[in-house]
């Protein structure tokens, strides 16, 4: 397949110039069923947020119009996908589904074994306890909630060996997800090789913004952990969009298609973790893929405890096929291509208005800096907070705080966690949402940018102990 296969709309005309005039893309669907949303008054978007205490997770989902908040699990199925649903084998034991999706992560993915688990997390928790020993050390390429959670529960302690520039927000290095092996090496040699019993490797990094690891990272990673015995398991979450990354982006893979570039990549790890939720296109289910067979057995045996039946893994039949389905879009060329080009037609038009975001734009969200935006709004006074409740009013669009609310406070001094990044997170569902919805998206966030001036901090009035960002209200100083 050669890159004009992937771009039909690109090719030249016979005999017409190489490069033709700027060319758009289109959502490759048409839709045939709809969800109707409606958009409150503006005196009734400013009641719904003050009820919500100024916290868009306390918002009901019916006073949203556009939810930007997640892409986990939120993405629309095909057509295809729902004939499959039909099709749900629920036998407790063996389903033919749990075949198909065998079948599927086998052919896509590469792994020889697989035990289906109800979500992400799911597979995590198999995995930490399987592989993970009091006292132990997992490097990582940035820390994910869930991930780094159950690596702790299982004893384990986690170390960020993600390159520096992850970090920067300005920085425009194009795979800002790559493992520093400088840094994986020094830890490595410090607590002694049999302490690390893998490498976790997510592929695109959530926490830095959705940014792509190379494949010639990817296989620096491998080598170096197979000459000292130590194994690489990906976070495959987003492993579609960071092949389509390495196909835009790195020398030499301009002409492989994406299925192609994500069995390259899983081949050079032991195993996998899988968030169904994201990349699968469906709105639940995950999966624990392992080429080790004593690994494996164990799984395979555990995951009955936690999860369900070696065959179902707390998934209906239903859902299983409508993961199989889901993994087989996933990897097509349009689709790929037109779910990132949703996200970087967002982030061109944030471009072009001057509001700072989070470069270079990563795969699935746009993150918008909110102490650029809100200059003088200090950090202990919630401007990511305060902007993702102007934004909601504004326009009636969901996004997330992910700064000083979120980080929590330090258990020792009490004191909040300043990160170095106060972002908002405008986050894109699959499938969900068109063109004109992001217009209606950038427009607001420049409307508020034009008035950026006239912003006021918040101050916070309720403050849960745990996950306080979820449950925090806030009042407009
Ligand atoms: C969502 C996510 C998970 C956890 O998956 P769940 O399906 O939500 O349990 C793990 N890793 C990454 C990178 C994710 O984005």
């Amino acid at each position: 397949m050669t890159s004009g296969d992937r771009d039909p709309l690109l090719e030249p005309r016979p005999g017409g110039p190489r490069m033709p005039r700027h060319r758009s893309w289109a959502e490759p669907f048409r839709i045939k069923m709809v969800e109707p949303i409606h958009l409150l008054t503006r005196a009734e978007r400013v009641a719904a947020m003050a009820a919500a205490g100024n916290n868009t997770f306390l918002l009901r989902s019916e006073d949203v119009f556009i939810d930007l908040l997640t892409d986990s699990g939120t993405s629309a199925m095909s057509d295809y996908q729902w004939a499959g649903m039909m099709l749900g084998d629920e036998a407790y034991a063996g389903s033919r589904n749990f075949y198909h999706l065998e079948a599927a992560v086998q052919r896509y993915y590469g792994y020889r074994h697989m035990v289906p688990t109800h979500q992400g997390r799911g597979a995590e928790n198999l995995l930490s306890k399987i592989l993970i020993k009091e006292g132990d050390h997992v490097p990582g390429n940035m820390y994910f909630t869930t991930t780094r959670l159950h690596q702790e529960l299982a004893g384990g302690t986690f170390h960020d060996v993600i390159v520096d520039e992850a970090h920067d927000a300005t920085d425009l290095s194009p795979f800002k997800g790559n493992v520093d092996l400088a840094k994986l090496a020094a830890l490595v040699d410090e607590v002694g090789a049999e302490r690390v019993p893998y490498v976790s490797v997510a592929a695109t990094v959530n926490m830095a913004g959705g940014q792509p690891i190379s494949m010639a990272n990817m296989r620096a990673v491998r080598d170096y952990c197979r000459s000292r015995g130590i194994r690489v398991i990906l976070d495959a979450t987003r492993a579609v969009e960071n092949a389509y990354f390495i196909q835009r982006r790195e020398p030499g893979f301009e002409d492989r298609s994406v299925a192609d570039i994500l069995l390259e990549f899983c081949s050079l790890t032991d195993g996998c973790t899988m968030s169904g939720k994201k990349d699968a296109l469906v709105n639940i289910g995950g999966w624990l893929a392992l080429n080790e067979d004593d690994v494996f057995e164990e799984a395979r045996n555990l995951v009955v405890v936690y999860e369900g039946l070696h065959t179902y893994g707390g998934l209906a039949g239903r859902d299983m096929e409508a993961m199989a389905r889901g993994i087989e879009e996933s990897v097509q060329e349009d689709h790929i291509r037109s779910r990132i080009g949703q996200v970087e037609y967002l982030g061109k038009h944030l471009i072009d208005e001057g509001v700072p975001i989070v470069l270079p734009v990563g795969g699935h969200a746009i993150f918008i800096d909110a102490m650029r935006f809100y200059p003088q709004i200090p950090q202990d006074q919630f401007p990511a907070q305060a902007l993702a409740a102007d934004l909601y009013v504004d326009s009636g669009v969901r996004a997330m705080e992910r700064g000083v609310v979120s980080a929590g406070r330090d258990p020792e001094t009490g004191d909040h966690h300043y990160p170095k990044l106060e972002l908002v997170r405008l986050t894109l569902p699959r499938r969900v949402y068109t063109q004109a919805h992001m217009d209606v998206t950038w427009e607001s966030v420049a409307e508020l940018f034009d008035h950026r001036a006239d912003a006021r901090g918040m101050r916070m009035v309720y403050e849960p102990k745990y996950l306080r960002f979820f449950q925090a209200r806030f009042e407009r100083l």
